[in-house]
């Protein structure tokens, strides 16, 4: 038996571990606010002035840890309740299916947000500013009163990003500059990309191109696409499974710069794809802007790239898709997909509008792998990998 003296410390000790025990259990299931500054949590009334003014006092309190991961979340949280994103948004369908001449898995997203996307073929025209689907002036426009976005800059250029409103992705952002200007694919996009992944190395940089038919959605304003990829349970795309393509002899398709400080390796993928890898930001950006102009000068205003861009520890990967706009769909199967494929369904998801039937879509699923090989094909416009690697090696002996 104890006696009193020797109960009261024991009792104590009982208590105390309950509480830990409880905060411990709470904090495992409870996610605190990355602000704890009540004042600096986005309210739906909040205009964007306020919007503003609160993200950069999140960013700084963020400091070096990651300042642009830590804004999405808030305005992720935000989209979510004021209506900015549609509840649709969860009603997406994605079905994988495995290529297995390429030994990988491929995924075809039937999302409703796609439905009445571009309904019709695409014609190009010019776009005037005001005109201007994503220039700044729609933040709270009467069209898009919810629309709140987070001023930063890449490579010293005004830039803003916000969600996108059909996403795709987890987190899946839209880079924006101030400046309305024409949509480019070059060397810049491969320095801006770089430039994001160093102020947010928990998420993948993609850039479409500057023509029809290659990915260009709003050739009017340069843009740029993130996605949220930190997470390793999240399942990597395709593209990031691939393995280095061989040759005849057996021997792994890379190639690397004279001082060796970039490898450029041809990926065995259904797209042509070339992995750029290294540390030094400086040495990739400039091979890979060689790669760009060499593949250019083969076929002006009708050759183009994709970009994806990672950082991987301490280590840049730039994977460029070499497009042409030559390279189209055929018509049956623009029936079931009439817009462009771009960056994410050259990655590995073809993102399809509904289907207007069940039929329709019972068929796309049992067809699932001829459907994507059918579209891949027609896109490509090399016939191998050897003559992808022809391309690289001619961009190492080229002048800039
Ligand atoms: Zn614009």
């Amino acid at each position: 038996m104890l006696n009193r003296a020797e109960k009261q410390p024991l009792c104590l000790f009982i208590i105390f571990s309950l509480l830990l025990l409880g905060a411990s259990w709470s904090w495992g299931g409870f996610k605190p606010p990355v602000a704890s500054d009540q004042s600096s949590v986005l309210h739906v009334k909040d205009s964007q002035a306020t919007v503003s003014e609160k993200l950069k006092v999140i960013a700084s309190a963020a400091g070096a840890a990651s300042p642009i991961a830590t804004v999405v979340e808030h305005l992720h949280r935000l989209n979510t309740t004021n209506g900015y994103l549609s509840k649709d948004r969860h009603k997406v369908e994605t079905n994988s299916f495995w290529l297995a001449e390429y030994n990988l898995p491929w995924r075809i997203q039937i999302n409703p947000l796609r439905g009445n996307y571009m309904p019709k073929l695409p014609r190009y025209r010019e776009t005037l500013a005001s005109q201007c689907k994503i220039c700044d002036h729609n933040i709270e426009s009467e069209k898009k009163p919810n629309l709140r976005a987070y001023d930063f800059t890449l490579n010293d250029q005004k830039y803003f990003l916000q969600e996108s409103p059909f996403p795709m992705l987890k987190n899946h952002l839209v880079l924006i500059p101030h400046e309305h200007s024409r949509m480019r694919a070059d060397q810049q996009n491969v320095e801006d990309g770089l430039d994001f992944v160093s102020q947010a190395p928990e998420y993948t940089f993609a850039s479409n191109s500057c023509y029809f038919w290659t990915g260009c959605s709003i050739p009017g304003h340069h843009h740029y696409q993130a996605y949220y990829s930190g997470n390793e349970q999240e399942k990597p795309l395709p593209i990031y499974l691939a393995s280095v393509a061989l040759d005849d002899e057996q021997q792994e398709m890379i190639r690397y710069t004279e001082d060796h400080g970039v490898s450029l390796s041809v990926l065995h993928f259904p797209a042509a794809v070339v992995l750029l890898a290294g540390e030094d930001t400086e040495a990739i950006a400039g091979q890979a802007g060689q790669l760009i102009r060499t593949w250019k000068k083969k076929d002006r205003n009708q050759n183009t790239v994709n970009l994806l861009i990672r950082k991987k520890g301490e280590s840049y990967e730039v994977r460029i898709i070499l497009r042409s706009a030559r390279y189209r769909p055929p018509k049956h199967l623009l029936s079931i997909k009439s817009e462009p494929m771009g960056w994410l369904e050259l990655a590995g998801m073809l993102v399809m509008p509904q289907p207007k039937t069940e039929k329709i879509r019972e068929r796309l699923i049992s067809e699932g792998e001829e459907t994507i090989q059918d579209f891949m094909r027609s896109i490509n416009p090399f016939k191998n990998s050897q003559a992808i690697l022809e391309l690289v090696e001619k961009s190492l002996h080229d002048s800039p």
